[in-house]
Parts: C-alpha cells; sequence; structure tokens
C-alpha cells in the first residue's frame, strides 16, 4: 500500500516537473519558481535513490533540459553540452571537495560565477562564426545563428583564422531586462518571470530584428577540445578566449584550496546584488584538464565540476488566511496563515504582514500564492503576492477596526495600530508569555494557553505573581489537567528561575527595543539592578550598541513609579538582581575582539567554532586586517594565513582555541 502511494508520487513528480520543463525550456514560460521546482527535483531525487524499482524511462532526474522547437533548424552537438551537478552547502562543497581528492591529489580548482542565462555552443571555421546553438535536451540543440549574431559582444569574427567550438552563456542584464519588462507592460504583454527566461525567449525569435533590440550579452567559459590547441588547464583555456576576442567574466578565480573556495563562494553570496546581472551560484571546476579527464562524466554532468547555489531567500505557497495578534505594547498586527512550506531548512506556516500599509501597497489578499522571505533570518514575511497566479476568489484585505482581544477602540500610531486601553488582557497576557520565554526567564511547563488560562484565573495578573503561585499550589494542583507532579514541576522551575543572570530578567521586563543581546552588552557594564535603574541616557549611550532609541527608552522605563514598584516585590521574592557574565575583564580573551578561521579543524566546523566565538562576545571575518585579534588556523590553512604572518597578526592553533574557550567557560 505504502509503495503505491510512493510510486503514485514519483509519476506525480515526474509529471510536474516534466510539464515544468517544458514550459520553462521551450515556450520560455515558467508556471512554477526555480526554488520550486528544485525542490520536487530533490524530493523525486531522493525517492528514486530509495526506490531505484520506480526509476521510470522519463523520469527528469537523467536529462539534460527541454525539447526542441520545430521553428529552428536542429542542430547535432559533436560533444554533448551537459547541466551541472548542484550542491547546497557548505558541507556538500566540502564533501564536493573530498569526493575529487580520492581521484586527485591536491587538485586545483577555477570558480566562476553561475550566470543565469541560457547555454549557447558557437563554431567558428577559419575564424568566422558559422553556428550557434543552444543547449536543447544536450544532444540536439537549435540552430540560432541569425539571432545570436544581434548579440554585440559576441565576435563575428576572430583575431586568429581558426576552427574552434566555444561555450558560454547568454544573458540579459537587470537593466535591459527591467526596461523589457516595462515596456512589455505598457503594452499589455505577458512580463518575463526572470532575465534568464527572458534571454532565452530573445534568442528563440523567427524575427532577429526582436533579438537586436533586447540587448543581449555573453560570457564565454568553456573550450571542449582545448587539447586541440596545446592548452591544458582551464585557466590558460579561460585565457586562450579572451586573446582570441571572448568576452570572459573578470570574476573567475583560481582556488588553491578548500578555504579559498569557502571564502570566494562567501565573497559571492554577500555580492551578487552588486553585479549588473543576475548569478542563481558559483561553478567550481578542476582546473587540470588531464584530471578533468580522469574523472570523467554522468549522463548528465561532468563529475569535475559542480554548481553551488545559493540559498532559496524566497518560496511560494498559499495564504489561507490573515489572523490578528496583539503584542505587549499593544500593537495590532495582521499575521498570514500559510499553507506550510520548508523554508531555509524550516517548516513555514505563519508569517507576519507587518501592518495595514504594508498589506495595501503589496496588494496581498486571503487566497493568493505568496512569496514568503526570512527577514533577519528569524520572523518569516510575506514578501509579495503573485497577481498572475489568481483565479478571482481572492479576498481583499480590511483592517480591524477594535482590538481582538479586549474589544476596545484601535488608535492609529504611525503604520501600526495600537490597542487603546493600557489594561488590556492581550498586552498583560503577551508580557507574561514573554517572561517565561526561552531566552528570558525560562520557566519550563508554561505553554501559552496555561498563562492565558492562569490569567483568565486571576492567579497570574502581574510578573511578580509568579512568585506567589506556591502558595496556591493546594488549589492548582484541583485544576483540570494538572497533576500532583506537573504543577510540581511547574513550581520547581520558577524558584529555578530566581537565579537567572540580571541579563534575562532585563530582557524578560520587555523594556521596548532591549532584546536578549543589547541586555546582555548593557550588563557587561551595568550589572545591578541598581545600577541599571540609576544610568543616565549619557552613560548609556556611551555603551558601543546602545543608540538613542534604547537609551531612552530604558530611562523612560525606570523612571515609572509602577516599574520601580515591580522591581521592589521581584526583589522581596529573592529574584537575583545581578550580572553572572562576563563584565568586561582585562583577561577577557573574546568579547570585542575580530578572529579569522582558515584551514580545517579537527573538534568542530567551522560553523560551529563562529557560535562558539560569537557566544562570547568575539566576531568572526572573513578578511584578515590590521584589526583581526587573531587568525585561527587548521590543517590546510589558505593565504589567509600568510597575510597573517605579514600583518604580524597573532596565531592560534586549534589547540589555542580551545584551550582559551575552556578558560573562559572556567572563569
Ligand atoms: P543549471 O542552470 O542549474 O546549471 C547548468 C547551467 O549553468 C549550464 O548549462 C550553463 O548554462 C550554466 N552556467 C552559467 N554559468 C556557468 C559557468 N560559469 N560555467 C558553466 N556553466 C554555467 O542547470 P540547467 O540544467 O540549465 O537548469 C536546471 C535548473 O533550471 C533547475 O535547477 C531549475 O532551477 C531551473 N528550472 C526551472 C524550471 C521552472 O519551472 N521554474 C523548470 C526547469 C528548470
Amino acid at each position: 500500500m505504502v509503495k503505491k502511494m510512493i510510486k503514485n508520487r514519483m509519476e506525480e513528480l515526474i509529471q510536474i516537473l516534466n510539464k515544468a520543463s517544458y514550459e520553462y525550456y521551450t515556450l520560455d514560460t515558467p508556471s512554477l519558481t526555480d526554488q520550486e521546482y528544485d525542490r520536487y527535483m530533490q524530493e523525486l531525487i531522493q525517492l528514486e535513490e530509495k526506490y531505484p524499482e520506480f526509476i521510470f524511462s522519463n523520469s527528469p532526474t537523467s536529462r539534460v533540459g527541454g525539447a526542441v522547437l520545430d521553428k529552428f533548424e536542429k542542430v547535432t552537438h559533436e560533444i554533448p553540452l551537459l547541466s551541472l551537478s548542484n550542491v547546497y552547502n557548505e558541507e556538500e562543497i566540502i564533501s564536493f571537495d573530498e569526493k575529487i581528492k580520492k581521484e586527485i591529489s591536491n587538485p586545483k580548482y577555477v570558480c566562476e560565477l553561475k550566470i543565469d542565462g541560457l547555454s549557447v555552443s558557437l563554431l567558428y571555421k577559419e575564424g568566422k562564426l558559422v553556428r550557434a546553438a543552444t543547449r536543447g535536451d544536450g544532444s540536439v540543440g537549435e540552430d540560432i545563428t541569425n539571432n545570436v549574431k544581434t548579440i554585440k559582444s559576441i565576435p563575428l569574427e576572430l583575431r586568429e583564422k581558426i576552427d574552434i567550438e566555444v561555450r558560454g552563456e547568454i544573458y540579459m542584464g537587470k537593466d535591459s531586462f527591467e526596461r523589457l519588462n516595462e515596456e512589455r507592460k505598457r503594452n499589455e504583454m505577458p512580463l518575463f518571470a526572470n532575465p534568464r527566461n527572458a534571454a532565452a525567449g530573445s534568442v528563440r525569435q523567427l524575427d532577429s530584428k526582436i533579438t537586436a533590440s533586447r540587448n543581449l550579452d555573453a560570457f564565454l567559459y568553456h573550450l571542449p577540445e582545448a587539447f586541440k590547441y596545446d592548452i591544458y588547464t582551464h585557466e590558460d583555456a579561460l585565457n586562450y578566449m579572451k586573446k582570441l576576442g571572448f568576452v570572459v567574466n573578470p570574476n573567475i578565480q583560481k582556488i588553491n584550496n578548500i578555504d579559498e573556495l569557502l571564502e570566494y563562494i562567501n565573497y559571492w553570496t554577500n555580492k551578487r546584488d552588486t553585479l549588473p546581472y543576475e548569478i542563481d551560484g558559483i561553478v567550481i571546476k578542476v582546473n587540470d584538464l588531464s584530471d578533468q579527464k580522469r574523472l570523467g562524466f554522468t549522463a548528465k554532468y561532468p563529475k569535475w565540476a559542480t554548481a553551488y547555489k545559493f540559498p532559496a531567500e524566497l518560496v511560494l505557497t498559499k495564504l489561507r488566511d490573515i489572523r490578528f495578534t496583539v503584542g505587549r505594547t499593544g500593537q495590532v498586527t495582521p499575521n498570514a496563515i500559510l499553507e506550510p512550506v520548508r523554508l531555509m531548512g524550516s517548516i513555514i506556516s505563519k508569517a507576519t504582514l507587518h501592518n495595514e500599509d504594508y498589506v495595501k501597497s503589496k496588494d496581498i489578499r486571503i487566497g493568493d500564492i505568496v512569496a514568503i522571505k526570512k527577514a533577519g533570518d528569524v520572523i518569516p514575511r510575506v514578501e509579495k503576492s503573485l497577481k498572475e497566479r489568481r483565479n478571482g476568489e481572492e479576498k481583499i484585505f480590511e483592517m480591524i477596526k477594535t482590538c481582538p482581544i479586549c474589544g476596545s477602540s484601535l488608535e492609529k500610531k504611525e503604520a501600526a495600530y495600537v490597542c487603546t486601553n493600557a489594561f488590556c488582557d492581550a498586552k498583560k497576557i503577551e508580557g507574561l508569555i514573554h517572561y517565561v520565554s526561552r531566552d528570558a526567564m525560562n520557566i519550563i511547563g508554561f505553554g501559552d494557553n496555561i498563562i492565558e488560562d492562569f490569567y483568565n484565573m486571576e492567579y497570574l495578573r502581574s510578573i511578580d505573581d509568579f512568585y506567589t503561585l506556591k502558595y496556591k499550589k493546594e488549589e492548582l494542583m484541583q485544576l483540570e489537567g494538572f497533576g500532583n507532579k506537573s504543577i510540581e514541576n511547574l513550581l520547581d522551575s520558577i524558584e529555578e528561575s530566581k537565579t537567572r543572570s540580571l541579563d534575562r530578567l532585563v530582557y524578560a521586563l520587555g523594556i521596548r527595543f532591549v532584546g536578549s543581546k543589547t541586555s546582555k552588552l548593557i550588563c557587561a557594564k551595568f550589572n545591578t539592578m541598581d545600577k541599571w535603574m540609576q544610568a543616565t541616557y549619557e552613560e548609556l549611550i556611551e555603551i558601543k550598541e546602545v543608540g538613542d532609541v534604547i537609551a531612552k527608552s530604558i530611562v523612560e522605563f525606570f523612571s515609572k513609579e509602577e516599574n520601580k514598584e515591580l522591581i521592589k516585590r521581584l526583589k522581596e521574592h529573592h529574584v537575583n538582581m545581578e550580572f553572572q557574565g562576563k563584565k568586561t575583564l582585562d583577561n577577557e580573551w573574546f568579547t570585542g575582539k575580530t578572529f579569522v578561521l582558515t584551514g580545517t579543524l579537527q573538534s568542530f566546523s567551522r560553523e560551529e567554532a563562529k557560535e562558539k566565538i560569537e557566544s562570547l562576545g568575539g566576531s568572526v571575518t572573513g578578511t584578515v586586517s590590521k584589526k583581526t585579534t587573531a587568525v585561527i588556523v587548521g590543517a590546510n590553512p589558505g593565504s589567509k594565513y600568510d597575510k597573517a604572518q605579514s600583518l604580524n597578526i597573532p596565531i592560534w592553533t586549534e589547540e589555542d582555541l580551545k584551550n582559551k574557550l575552556k578558560q573562559q567557560a572556567e572563569s
């Protein structure tokens, strides 16, 4: 039964993917996003690995590209044009490198930007362009010579009168893409989904004048038969192509080890927006051509190269409903209730819509297909709605006029609507929920519902009420759903919370703009509650991370009588009022210091090392400069090690790092 369901799902995935490929490659009008397509493809690959008995002959996992249209002459590629395998994260990049190292000792790579266009094969006879063809299905492509001749950056004649085939990517720059879509909008024509589809659509025109008007460009990146020209590395092939008159991307870099590889990827992940054309990843290629030959190909990919794909920043899903919540400050926020979808490793079913202006300006409606983005990597937000995927049943958003909890009227403060009732239950309940939350006082066993019930039953009205619950133990044990044990656990956890460090307590109080990190930073200077309460605006603003808004908010909070009273009561309950973390000490190894990692560490991954350093207030950057405190060196370090030595920056071994982390933990 289960197997039948799996087989059906695989058939369904093949159908979805093949339809999408046809729309994408053949018609240039995709109805899925690349991320959706890649997600379905990954699912199919995984199922095929697990259930090889169900691999169907029409599966797209072993085929390159799409069908070839009849409107162009067909071209058979003597050497097939293949696709590239994909890697999605650091771990997979490292494992690609390790796989290569099993065959080749000390491989060198060339890294290139993965230009988001369509591949093209150019054939020159005696230095003259005689044929240009699309990749098609890898073996048979379409003859697009007349159209390609209109692309100014592709030479019609080379600087040497030779016979040669070169390959590369035709693309449309961001500016041209925007101009084209604006024009199409004015003329009420369907818009291109992205520059890649616009480029593909433009080279596959029957009228070359249209192609000529589209402002296409090209980068060349591959010489299939380099040996013929006495060339033995990919790097030399690129230089030779440049010499012949081709445009080769200027950001290509030779890479000596995994360190430099990760650095290149990191650099372009952050800088990709500054490029005038779209890239969707980084291509990693083994440099030595005899090594490439030794590694060989699968039916679909070369084994000597792979493409690192940038993480999906946006995913699409359906907005089922909009619900309102009231925060601690009384602000009423519309939230999107979504069909669950995976985004950067987690399942998302809710996302913020910020406020009325945001929803209206983006014309987001209930029932829309929406794009979700992780903002600051934590709270996902609805980025936009896909108007072209509406079916007419969508409902227009209406902002509510009264508080969904207490029914009081809402007041508009800048873009936000705020409940006017100072005693609104929602504000208080949210404040209590915040107090017990993990980064605050971490009181275990209090779900949101229990807090709400306790509030409604008047056991909890203010934060300090948590500490009087023990006097009502008998009563609480009678409540439905609470056994002896669960109440005891709850009370134990409340007792334990009295020992939490001051930074958590201050964060738990819910002072506007004071997050847990800010609280910790301020505690390094003001390490008792009394010092916080007396801190002046001028003193606060002296702390590097504290700006005007935070400083004002803190001073205002502690100037209110009701808050002073609350702290007095918490003191009476013996809640700890001192900071237990690191004060700014002289022998501090990490706080405020900057580190660079290079080479492979044995005891932790780079990510873990980075996290550990950051948790102690240090930071990790990718480049060595005079400001670097120390460079931490693992096995096979890269150029950062040499740079550190030339700048006289202290070098720490992995052992040094471990010892200092240990010392810090013990001090
Ligand atoms: P790909 O785009 O993932 O990678 C291979 C291609 O990268 C090469 O063929 C080449 O054209 C290009 N490339 C760019 N710069 C390069 C460089 N410097 N060196 C070498 N190659 C470079 O693979 P693909 O087979 O062209 O397309 C598959 C992808 O297309 C999917 O992962 C998906 O994202 C997208 N797709 C989307 C849909 C959809 O419906 N949205 C449908 C089909 C495919």
